[in-house]
């Protein structure tokens, strides 16, 4: 290495009692090149360093006050970056290889012989000097590097643990599910990135300017029953607006703080087909940004299982259900049927079936037209969806002619729900309804049961429609109930069910029960 090009960059201390001494050294080191100061004494060149300190210090070994190793000693104290030559007469060899194992870098005679020598000996000092701040420089940029190598590996870590749980994510939304599902699974999903703390679900019910709690993961669902804030005190056309920063909806601060006693949540939005379709909570103070990118990375994946769900769901109904009425649609009531019969034969208890007709229907079109005819079609299908319970299957089987499938029922209880439902037809005042040729809208009822009068699918569709044309032979308006043909054999006899909480008595068989 060329140490002459670099020795401007090297300041030398230079002690020494003697003036001579010192010039002498002096001259040679700046003729060198070097940066040079020059002391009296050890006490005058410490206080120096102690400001200023220099790279390397070249010290006669006896001084009077502080001596050459004295000084070495205390400097050495201070900084061991500091070189020192020691510059010591023959006669004093012994202290100046002391000196060396003290820590100093070398040692020359006095007087110099040749004052190449000199300049040599400083060069060789600052050449371990540069050395040792390029190595420490190296050192330097070495960690630095590591330390930015640390932080892109922190990144790609978190990377690929946000890219592990949107791909799980994405795996539970491709399981076939519903909407409802979908919106779980993605609640389910924030849960797990806040440690599991809960997350709840409130859905923007437009039509009543309110946000309902609907769906959430870690509460229990009845803890979230008729939970709901009203928003009619904002103004409808700000609405959408507002729900995008949800945390800063009044009602919902003191809901959370009331009923959840949690003062501080974090809230966004979920946003379908560009509106705030609900607000999502989660229960958990510190969400950091990081946190927030991968919610909002989970509500984008979600936002398209969602819409996907949403459309099966649709065509899904439009291949079970009846457009006119909603009620479901032949078809599908034929399957249900062989579900429920076989149903029945494995649980025992029986399955009834009512057919009911709308009485003179033709008239009511001849006179009021089709459209209006249609408006009792769907009024009629609306009677038979209030009336009937959550696991009754009501169809429209075509026309005005409507079905209703009683899983767990006897035909007793049936025949009670049908003159129920008559009843209410009856009572009902449907436009135009004076002009049919009873002066109301009426309909007939047939009702049958398996295992008690049919033997499976088809002759229990057929009794109910052979019970319902009785009605129409006998004057309309009444419920007929199905009589097992002559020496019928029950395929099992059926468990006995609780009866319909209804009051009246059921009508008698074949007989008009009105
Ligand atoms: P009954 O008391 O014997 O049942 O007499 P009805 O006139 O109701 O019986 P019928 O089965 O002969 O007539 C059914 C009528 O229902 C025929 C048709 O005009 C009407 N209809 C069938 N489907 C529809 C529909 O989708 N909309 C409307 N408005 N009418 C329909
Ligand atoms: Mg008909
Ligand atoms: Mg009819």
């Amino acid at each position: 290495m060329d140490i002459a090009g670099k020795r401007k960059d090297f300041t030398i201390y230079v002690a020494d009692d003697e003036e001579s001494i010192r010039e002498i050294v002096k001259e040679t080191l700046v003729t060198a090149g070097y940066q040079v100061e020059t002391f009296s004494s050890g006490e005058s060149i410490f206080e120096r360093v102690k400001d200023s300190p220099p790279h390397l210090i070249m010290t006669d070994i006896r001084m009077p006050g502080m001596s050459g190793i004295q000084l070495l000693e205390k400097v050495k104290e201070l900084s061991h970056d500091i070189e020192f030559i020691i510059m010591t007469s023959h006669a004093s060899l012994e202290t100046a290889v002391n000196a060396m194992k003290l820590g100093a870098y070398d040692y020359i005679h006095k007087p110099f012989e040749n004052l190449t020598d000199l300049v040599n000996t400083a060069d060789r000092a600052m050449s371990s000097v540069y050395m040792r701040l390029e190595n420490d420089q190296l050192l330097e940029e070495l960690a630095e590097k590591n330390k930015l190598l640390a932080t892109v590996n922190k990144r790609i870590s978190q990377e690929n643990q946000e890219i592990h749980l949107i791909n799980a994510l994405m795996q539970r939304l491709n399981q076939r599910v519903d909407p409802d599902g979908v919106i779980q699974i993605f609640l389910d999903s924030i849960s797990a990135l806040v440690e599991g703390q809960p997350v709840l679900f409130m859905k923007h019910l437009t039509a009543y300017s309110s946000l309902v709690a609907t769906q959430a993961s870690k509460i229990p669902i009845d803890q979230i029953k008729n939970l709901g804030i009203n928003l009619a005190d904002f103004d409808v056309k700000k609405l959408p607006e507002i729900l995008m920063q949800p945390q800063k909806i009044g009602p919902l601060n003191e809901l959370m703080g009331e009923v959840f006693k949690i003062p501080q949540f974090y809230a966004f939005p979920f946003v379908f087909q560009d509106q705030p379709m609900g607000v999502v909570i989660v229960f958990h103070q510190v969400v950091n940004e990081a946190m927030r990118r991968l919610m909002e990375s989970f509500a984008q994946i979600t936002r398209v299982s969602y819409d996907n769900a949403i459309m099966a769901k649709r065509i899904h109904e439009m291949a079970i259900k009846d457009p006119l009425t909603t009620l479901f649609n032949r078809r599908f009531f034929n399957e249900k049927l062989d579900e429920e019969i076989a149903r029945s034969r494995r649980t025992r208890y029986p399955l009834s079936l009512v057919y009911l007709d709308i009485d003179h229907f033709k008239k009511y079109n001849d006179t009021n037209g089709h459209p209006m005819g249609d408006v009792v079609i769907k009024s009629v299908a609306q009677i038979l969806i209030k009336t009937g319970r959550r696991s009754d299957v009501v169809a429209r089987l075509g026309g005005e002619e409507f079905a209703i499938l009683c899983p767990h029922t006897s035909k007793e209880g049936a025949a009670i729900k049908a003159e129920k439902v008559r009843l209410i037809v009856e009572a009902t005042k449907f436009p135009h309804g004076e002009k049919q040729p009873m002066g109301k809208v009426t309909i007939s009822l047939g009702v049958s049961e398996y295992p008690s009068v049919a033997i499976d699918a088809a002759t229990l569709i057929k009794s109910s429609d052979d019970a319902l044309y009785r009605v129409k032979q006998a004057g309309r308006n009444k419920v007929c109930l199905a009589e097992p043909p002559m020496g019928f054999q029950r395929e099992f006899e059926p468990l006995a069910v609780p009866m319909y909480a209804a009051t009246g008595a059921p009508p008698s068989p074949g007989g008009s029960a009105a």
